[in-house]
């Protein structure tokens, strides 16, 4: 959806003479030597920067997503996942308006990585993958409450 063609872009619209001039100070800028070397470390160090960022932009905190149940998802509307099952999902607002959003299962199924659905932002998802989690902690701590219990019964 993102990737319109040229053609498309172009069409109906011819090049106009200030984007020309735009054009010819581009090359101007480019022609001398000096300007062409900074022009085209400028150029390596971005593309390294992006390479170095590897696959993602952002970080989000499981715990800062907001959690959209199956019944709200009509609601919710706009671009979503599209999915037509209940299942619910976490979402994340992107700073173009748009959001993240990742299923239960998808995050099961070891899925940190989200696109976002109206750019090419790109965010992880920080959560504990087969880590321990405090609640795990206190549902152990409970069971064992619940342990104890049983076994003070039958003395
Ligand atoms: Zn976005």
């Amino acid at each position: 959806m993102a990737a319109r063609s040229a053609a498309e872009d172009g069409a109906g619209r011819a090049p106009s003479t200030a984007t020309f001039r735009e054009l010819q100070a581009c090359w101007a800028l480019v022609g001398t030597s000096d300007a062409r070397a900074r022009y085209d470390a400028e150029e390596a160090a971005r593309v390294e920067a992006v390479k170095r960022r590897s696959a993602y932009n952002i970080e989000i905190d499981l715990d800062e997503m907001e959690f959209v149940e199956p019944s709200h998802r009509a609601e919710a509307g706009g671009g979503g996942a599209g999915g037509t099952s209940g299942e619910g999902y976490f979402a994340h607002p992107c700073r173009c308006g748009s959001r993240f959003d990742v299923k239960e299962s998808e995050l099961e199924a070891g899925i940190e990585l989200l696109q976002c659905d109206g750019c090419s932002q790109i965010a992880r998802v920080l959560y504990e993958v087969g880590g321990r989690s405090e609640e795990e902690e206190e549902d152990d701590a409970v069971a064992e409450e619940e342990q104890r219990r049983q076994r003070s019964k039958h003395v």
